[in-house]
């Protein structure tokens, strides 16, 4: 199988997470998409909140869709969770298949500030999302992408040798940044994530610091 796997904080999870999740698994033939929420990450923000919330939000999000799963293996670590880690645990539990890490064009211009980059971008290949307010052309500057692509391909190719796969999606300007904001403020979170995720916040009293 060919298996999508999307990190990210989840702080809270959106519709523009799970949209571009959705849109990546039938434009790229992945068969299942694994969202994997971060543990204790190394960059995280004073208003991250706890990991296991996090992950149960991730879960009720993603309920619906059989295609989608959700891994706890960032929980299940003490250690600060680094994604290189990450990958070969998941390559462990998932022996046979293809893995994909897909990434925003924001998440991609970040990495260089991850822990061992040019090990990570050695590991897999990438699928890269679009996402609004960041440009695609940036990417193809990167000093991790090989100079002098080959034409006709639909791919970049790394500097390791491995690909990034451009995807185009719906582009939605949602962030979990900006929803912690709306909440710190009382405003309304309504139609920028999914109902069991506003009730859980709510009914947990998050990010209202
Ligand atoms: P924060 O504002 O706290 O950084 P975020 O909305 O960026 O939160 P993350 O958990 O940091 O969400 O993102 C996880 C992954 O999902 C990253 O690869 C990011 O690029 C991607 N992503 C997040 N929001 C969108 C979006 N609206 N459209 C496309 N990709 C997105
Ligand atoms: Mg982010």
């Amino acid at each position: 199988m060919k298996l999508g796997i999307l990190g990210g904080t989840f702080n809270p999870i959106h519709f523009g997470h799970l949209r571009a999740a959705e849109e990546t698994r039938d434009k790229a033939g992945l068969d299942k998409v694994v969202f994997v929420p971060s543990g204790n990450p190394p960059l995280k923000t004073a208003d991250t909140i706890d990991a296991s919330h996090r992950y149960i939000m991730t879960k009720l999000a993603t309920d619906s869709n059989v295609d989608f799963v959700v891994s706890d293996v960032e929980l299940r670590q003490e250690e600060k969770s680094y994604t290189v880690n990450t990958i070969q645990r998941l390559r462990e539990i998932y022996p046979e298949d293809e893995l994909f890490f897909i990434l925003g064009v924001d998440a991609f211009m970040d990495m260089p500030n991850w822990w061992l980059p040019d090990v990570l971008m050695s590991m897999v290949d990438f699928i890269l999302v679009t996402r609004p307010g960041f440009d695609m052309a940036d990417v193809a500057k990167s000093p991790y992408i090989e100079d002098g692509q080959r034409a006709g391909e639909d791919f970049l190719r790394l500097v390791s040798g491995k690909k990034v796969i451009p995807v185009q999606v719906t582009p939605m300007d949602i962030s979990s940044t900006e929803i912690r904001r709306l909440l710190r403020e009382g405003l309304s979170i309504k139609y920028l994530l999914p109902e069991p995720v506003e009730r859980y916040i709510y009914g947990h009293d998050l990010y209202r610091q």
